[in-house]
C-alpha cells in the first residue's frame, strides 16, 4: 500500500501532452484554448456613431437649443457598413446611424432626438449644441491592436467564442480531447432499463464515469460491461491500449477470486506503477501504463469508483488539456468525520457559507457501496490519517464538485 503523495508523484511523471487540432470556432465551445488569442486590430477598428443622428462639426452647434436651433446642410448619409468619404466642412453635416463611420471634419454625433429628424431636405435643424468626442466610439478605446485577449488553457464559454468571434477568428486551435476508454467488470451487472434476475445489479459505475470524463473535457471512445472473464477482458484491452490515451476499468482489481483485470493488464505488456493507495474508500487502486496509454484500475464498490475517478483521473484530464487545476480549500467541520488510523479517508460531503465563514459536514452514509450518499452533497471531504475522528470546529479539506456550488 502506497501513501496518496507518492502515488501521486508517480502518475505526474507518465503524463504525456495531449496534441492540438483546429476546430471551427463554431464547434469550440467547451473545448480548451491551445493558444493565445490576439487582438488582431483595434476596437473599435474606426472612429464610429454610437447613436442614430448627425455627424457634426462641434462647433457649428454652439448656441443650439430648442428655442434657438441651428441649421445645417445636410451632404450625405453614412449607415453601418456603408462609410461615406465625404469631408465635411463648416455648416455641414451627414445622417450618420450607430455603427457607421465617421466622416472626416466631422467631431461629434448630434443623436437624432436633438434634431428636426431624419429627412430627404437639404437642410437638418439642430437642437442642442455638442462638444467633440460626444457619442463617438473611438478606434482602439477597447482594445489595442496586438493585446492578449485570452490565454492558452482557457475554456471556452460564450464570452470567449463571442470575443474571438469579434476578432475575426473561424477556428481555433485547441486542445485535443484525450480519448479514453471506459469499461466495468462483474458477471453480476445488467444495464438499467432491462429486468434484473437473482443477485444481480445494475451497472451505475460507467454512467457515473461517463458523466465525469464529458464533464472533464474527455472524450469516450470504447465503453462496455465485461464479464468477469479472461479472454472478453483480453479483447476488449487489446483494442483500448492501441488505441485511447487513458484506459479505466470499474471492479475486479480487488483481491476476489474473479478479479481478473489487473492479470489481464500485466499479460498486455501494462507497465504496474502501483497497486493498493492508502486511502478510503478505493484502496485497490491500479496505476499502470502501455506504449500510450496510461490505465487506472478503479474498485467497483460505486463510492470508490466516483471518488477514485474525481481523485486521481479528474486532474489528469485537466492536466492533459493544459486546464489550471483548482486549489484545494478548507472549511471548518460541523459534525465529527471518521479519520482513518493509516489511510486518507474521503467521504461526499455538504459545504456552505455560515456567517462569512465556510463549514461542512460529511454525507452520514458512509458505506462505499452507498452511491446515494452523493445525493444532495457539494464537494468531497479528505483528510489525511490520524488517531479518531475529527471533531465539530476542526478544519477539513474540501474539493467542491465543479458542477456544483457553495450556497
Ligand atoms: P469488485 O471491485 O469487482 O470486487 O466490485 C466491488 C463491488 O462493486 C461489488 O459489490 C460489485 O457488484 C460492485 N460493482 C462492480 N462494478 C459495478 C458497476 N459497474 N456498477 C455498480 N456496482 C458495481
Ligand atoms: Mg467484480
Amino acid at each position: 500500500m502506497i501513501p496518496i503523495k507518492e502515488a501521486k508523484l508517480i502518475v505526474e511523471k507518465h503524463l504525456f501532452k495531449v496534441e492540438k487540432e483546429q476546430v471551427l470556432l463554431k464547434n469550440s465551445g467547451d473545448r480548451i484554448l491551445a493558444q493565445d488569442v490576439v487582438a488582431t486590430f483595434p476596437s473599435p477598428r474606426f472612429d464610429n456613431s454610437a447613436m442614430d443622428g448627425f455627424a457634426v462639426r462641434s462647433v457649428d452647434t454652439i448656441g443650439a437649443s430648442n428655442d434657438s436651433p441651428v441649421t445645417l446642410n445636410m451632404v450625405g448619409v453614412s449607415s453601418a457598413g456603408t462609410p461615406n468619404n465625404v469631408s465635411i466642412k463648416e455648416g455641414e453635416c451627414i445622417q450618420c446611424m450607430t455603427g457607421a463611420k465617421i466622416p472626416d471634419g466631422a467631431d461629434a454625433i448630434i443623436m437624432v432626438e436633438d434634431s428636426s429628424g431624419f429627412s430627404d431636405a437639404e437642410t437638418v435643424q439642430i437642437m442642442l449644441e455638442t462638444f467633440p468626442g460626444k457619442h463617438i466610439r473611438n478606434r482602439g478605446e477597447e482594445i489595442k491592436e496586438g493585446k492578449i485577449l485570452i490565454q492558452k488553457g482557457t475554456p471556452i464559454t460564450p464570452s470567449e467564442i463571442g470575443t474571438c468571434a469579434t476578432f475575426g477568428y473561424g477556428n481555433l486551435s485547441v486542445f485535443k480531447k484525450p480519448e479514453i476508454a471506459i469499461f466495468g467488470t462483474g458477471d453480476e451487472l445488467v444495464e438499467p432499463g432491462t429486468p434484473l434476475g437473482e443477485g444481480q445489479i445494475y451497472n451505475s459505475n460507467l454512467y457515473v464515469f461517463s458523466e465525469l470524463a464529458n464533464c472533464a473535457g474527455a472524450e469516450i471512445t470504447m465503453r462496455n460491461v465485461i464479464k468477469d472473464n479472461k479472454d472478453s477482458l483480453r479483447l476488449f484491452l487489446s483494442e483500448a491500449l492501441e488505441t485511447c490515451d487513458i484506459v479505466i476499468s470499474s471492479g475486479g482489481v480487488s483481491m476476489g477470486k474473479y478479479d481478473y483485470v489487473r492479470d489481464v493488464f500485466m499479460e498486455l505488456g501494462v507497465e504496474e506503477h502501483f497497486w493498493k493507495v492508502a486511502q478510503k474508500p478505493g484502496k485497490p487502486l491500479f496505476f499502470g501504463t502501455g506504449k500510450n496509454t496510461l490505465i487506472f484500475g478503479l474498485p467497483g464498490n460505486p463510492v470508490s469508483s466516483y471518488i477514485g475517478f474525481m481523485d486521481w483521473v479528474w486532474p489528469v484530464i485537466h492536466t492533459l488539456t493544459g486546464q489550471p487545476e483548482k486549489e484545494s480549500i478548507t472549511a471548518i467541520l460541523k459534525k465529527p468525520f471518521p479519520r482513518e488510523k493509516v489511510k486518507y479517508r474521503f467521504l461526499f460531503g455538504k459545504a456552505w457559507m455560515e456567517n462569512g465563514q465556510l463549514v461542512c459536514e460529511p454525507s452520514p452514509k458512509v458505506g462505499s457501496h452507498m452511491l446515494t450518499s452523493s445525493l444532495q452533497t457539494n464537494c468531497i471531504l479528505g483528510t489525511a490519517q490520524g488517531d479518531g475522528p475529527l471533531l465539530p470546529g476542526e478544519n477539513i479539506t474540501v474539493h467542491i464538485l465543479p458542477w456544483k456550488s457553495i450556497k
